[in-house]
Parts: C-alpha cells; structure tokens; sequence
C-alpha cells in the first residue's frame, strides 16, 4: 500500500447533507390519482390535527435513490469487504434466505392474524423450536426473546422464577472474568448482585476460585463455551457439578455456538438455559443491518416457567374451548376440524408459573424463517461443517499471523484456538508505540473492518478474531499481509497508523463525545 495521502478522499470532500438539503418545493417522486370517491372532511378530530403541516423533505426519486445510496456507500458492511469482529460472527447471509423470507405469506403476515389462517408459520416456528432443542441438547424452546441479551434476561428471570417457586432466594450470579458486557447487565437488570469468578492459567474457568465462590446465595452461573477467549473449557463437567452441587443454575450464553454446532451440545454439558443469537450462527443481517433474535432453550426442570405464549402442536382432533380448531372450506369460511399449530397463551392456566410475556407478539417472525432456511439447507451433516470450517478457518489465520507477526502480536492464552482468538498488541504498543487501536484503524485504509479491539478486558490491548466459515483462504491471506504491513510500515514510521485512517468517509471521531453529547438536531433546519 502507497504511502498515506493527506489530500481527501472524494467521500471526504462532500459534506453529507441532509435530505432536507435536497429538493425543492413541490418536488415529487410520486403523484397520487385524483380521488374517484367524494371527499370527507373532520375525520380527524380538531384538537389532534396540526396547525401547520409538517415540514417534509420534497424531492425527486433519482434525488432520494442517489441520496440514500450514496450514504450507504459511506459505511463498511460485510457486502464489500471482510468483517472479523470477534465474537458477532459476521458469517456471509446467504441470499435464499431474503427471497424467502420476502415470499408475501411471510412477510405481510400480520401478527394478530388468527392462528387458524397462519397454520404454515406456526408450523416454521413449531418446527424452529425443534430443530434449536436438538442443537442445545436442551428439550424445551421458546422463540420470544429479541436478542442474544434478551435471551439472557429471560434465561436470569427463569432461573428466579425457578427458585422463587421452591421457596429460596437467592442474591448472586457468578460471571468469568472474560465475559461479555451483556451478561454483567443483565445480572444487574434482573436485580441480582454481580459476582466475578476468576480464569486459570489456560484462560478457562478457575474451578477453585468457582468452588469458594459457590454456596447458596449463588442464583445463577452465566458461562460461555468456548469462551470470548475462543478456548473451550475442558473443565466444564466438574463446573457443572460445582454449580448444581449448591442448587444453583448454569446458563450458556450462546454466542459462541458457531464453534461447537452438531459437535457437542450445551445440554449435554449440563447446563440448564441456552440463549441463540440467531443473528450470529444462523445468518440474518446484523449489526446495523437488521433485527435479530435470541430464543431460549431450557431443560425439565426449568419448562414450567417458559415465557408464554408458546407455540404448540396439538394432537389431531384436540378441542380446546375458545380455541376450537377449523381449517378453511371451500367457500374460504372457517369449519370445522382442529388446528394443529396453535399459540398457547395459557401455559397451565390459572395455576401457571410462567414469567409472562416478553415482548408483543411472537417475536421476529422474519429472523426465524431465515434461520429455518439456513437450517433446513445446511442439514445436519451441514451443520458440522459450518462449525469445522469456522474453527479451520480460525486456526488457519491464526498460524499466518504467528509466522508473520507472532513476535508482536501473540496469542493471549493456549496453542490454537475455537472459532475465534485473542491477540495482545502489548508488546507492538511497548516496541512500535502503536496501540491496538491504530493497527485497527489503518486497516480500515486497507480496505478491511477491524476486529473487536479491548474486548475481552482480561487481555491487555485486546484484538478479537472471527474470521468466519464464509471466508476464502485468499481473503484470510490479504488480511493477514495487511496486518503484517501495519507493522513493517510501524517499525519505519508509527506517525502513520497513529493518524490513520486516510481514505475513510470521516476520520478518527471523538467516540466519546459523540455518546456523550449526540448532536442530532444541528443539522435540520429549525
Ligand atoms: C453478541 C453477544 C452477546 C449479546 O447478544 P446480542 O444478540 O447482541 O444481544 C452476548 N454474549 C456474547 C459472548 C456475545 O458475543
């Protein structure tokens, strides 16, 4: 790569203007009809009606496509360049999905719909519900939650719930020192007091630190494996035992799944509550780019709690009251005959112990069929590979970096690594006085998106590594030539990295502030 150009990128040089920039008045991409039906004044009554209408941008349809394009155009996605954020998994979305997903029985599909007119999408999420329980080894399902975070908030308030029902409270939840942000939050969310257990030499979970911590004020242990650290824990049988040795649960955080798919299942590891982010393992646009999901599964003895409404297949001929089952005749008129799939609101009746509802409607109905999609295309055998190819892939990238940069760059704990790995820039920031954060800002000009820099916290000047089952040997090698380049160009002149990045829409932003104090209303006219 050429030595940095000071002069600005074409990007650069085009202030972003808003769309109320644009246009002019009575601009228009569009021209309804004249009404063919009279007219009707004072629908909306007066007092809700505006004095003055509202102030819309008024623009032509080349002057909205251009626009909105071309700030598109001013972000990274994963669509034009390689995107190893550790621990998002940003694995290629296959486009099959999105024409499913967009069939108009999916996606106009109202969610008040009756369930009788909607036998196919309770099926989809029936069966969902099935194949996630054969994943985690775990036999009860439920698709609510919205998110990874979500999953967890449900998976902490099933595990009260749980002890509440058999008279215990219960004060803390244990966490590793490497886990994610989320799972410290929602501990705190849920009302819980976070305890943190320490890691042993190998970057697993220190099983002596757990057996001193352990004892029956312990709610909950939140683990993920293999951990943020890309390294599973062999351990995980006797931290299992310690766990339920004080009557406390353990809860997986799922977001690392894509490294044990159809290999082993967090079920058969003992734990009791897996959260699926969805978004991550099963494909689905993230990260800015759409909604996710997190679905529970949970085991026996945790069932009774499950959120509700949970989507059931009642036995043929079943009759339930109000729900008495029918299908459509021909004349499109409901008659009778039971319908299979249902929504359970129920869940026991008056005498239920489920936690309730945790969102409106069933969840994000879109992000299911596409995770049935890439399950039911991928299959089983399908599914291992996805998980084999993600840790090669790993590994493989991996060895490029040691040979290339080992020296400043090494891995943070172990030999090799799960589906993702922990580099430290400690000694590149001691030799080269470049930090993590300028390696990752450089290789925005080399045309990459950075890994997660300063995450796990347990690492000093953390680089997190997912490269993907999606990616090509070809692409894993440019990425780790960048890196090496960053380098060599670091030990010559680290003024470079240190301004970097050159050929970026803006250059290095002031994160904090931008948090702190958002200016959103600026830019519009007043
Ligand atoms: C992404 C992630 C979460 C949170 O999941 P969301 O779906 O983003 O809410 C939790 N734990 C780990 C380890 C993660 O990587």
């Amino acid at each position: 790569m050429s030595a940095p150009d000071a002069s600005q990128t074409k990007q650069q040089r085009e202030r972003a203007t808003t769309i109320f920039e644009k246009g002019a008045p009575g601009r228009r991409a569009f021209r309804a009809p004249d009404l063919d039906v009279p007219q009707v004044d004072g629908l909306i009554p007066e007092g809700m009606r505006r004095a003055q209408p509202p102030r819309l941008p008024e623009a032509s349809e080349p002057e909205l496509v251009r626009h909105y394009v071309n700030l598109s155009k001013r972000n990274f996605d994963l669509d034009s360049g390689f995107y190893p954020l550790g621990s998002c998994t940003m694995k290629h979305n296959p486009r099959l999905h999105e024409r499913v997903a967009a069939l108009p029985g999916h996606a106009r599909l109202h969610p008040l719909q009756d369930p009788r007119r909607a036998q196919g999408a309770l099926e989809l999420m029936f069966n969902l519900q099935e194949s996630l329980a054969e994943i985690a080894g775990l036999p009860h399902v439920s698709l609510q939650p919205s998110a990874g975070s979500h999953g967890e908030l449900a998976g902490v308030l099933l595990t009260r719930a749980y002890h509440a029902d058999r008279g215990e409270q219960r004060t803390t939840v244990l966490t590793p020192d490497s886990a994610h942000g989320t799972n410290p939050a929602t501990v705190t969310m849920a009302g819980y007091e976070v305890v943190k257990v320490a890691l042993d030499a190998a970057g697993g979970v220190d099983v002596d630190d757990l057996r001193a911590k352990a004892d029956d004020s312990v709610a909950c242990l939140m683990l993920t494996n293999p951990s943020t650290l890309g390294i599973f824990d062999p351990n995980i049988e006797e931290i299992a035992s310690i766990v339920h040795g004080v009557g406390a649960t353990l809860y997986y955080d799922g977001a690392n799944l894509n490294a044990i798919m159809g290999y082993s299942r967090p079920g058969d590891m003992g734990f009791d509550i897996v959260h699926f982010n969805l978004h991550k393992t099963f494909t689905q646009p993230h990260g800015g780019g759409g909604p996710g999901a997190g679905p529970i599964a949970v085991s026996d003895r945790i069932e009774p709690y499950l959120p509700r409404p949970q989507v059931v297949r009642r036995p043929p001929g079943a009759q339930n009251g109000s729900n008495a089952l029918h299908e459509n005749g021909a004349d499109g008129r409901l008659v009778g005959g039971p319908p299979i799939f249902d929504l359970d609101e129920d869940r026991g009746g008056r005498d239920s112990k489920s936690i309730g509802k945790l969102r409106g409607f069933q969840g994000n109905y879109g992000v299911f069929v596409r995770t049935y999609a890439y399950i039911r295309s991928l299959g089983g055998e399908g599914l291992q590979d996805v998980c084999e190819v993600a840790v090669l892939n790993a590994n493989y990238l991996l060895a490029r970096l040691r040979e290339k940069v080992g020296d400043r760059l090494p891995l943070a704990f172990g030999e090799r690594c799960m589906h993702e790995f922990v580099l430290s820039g400690a000694p590149m920031k001691k030799e080269l006085g470049i930090r993590t954060l300028d390696l990752a800002k450089r290789l925005l000009d080399h045309g990459f998106h950075p890994p997660t820099v300063y995450f796990p916290l347990v690492v000093d000047e953390a680089l997190l590594i997912e490269p993907t089952e999606t990616e090509t040997r070809e692409t894993l090698d440019a990425f780790a030539d960048a890196i090496a380049a960053i380098i060599a160009e670091a030990e010559a002149d680290p003024e470079i990295a240190r301004n970097a990045p050159y050929t970026t829409p803006v250059r290095r932003l002031d994160e904090a502030g931008a948090a702190k104090r958002p200016r959103v209303r600026e830019v519009l006219p007043q």
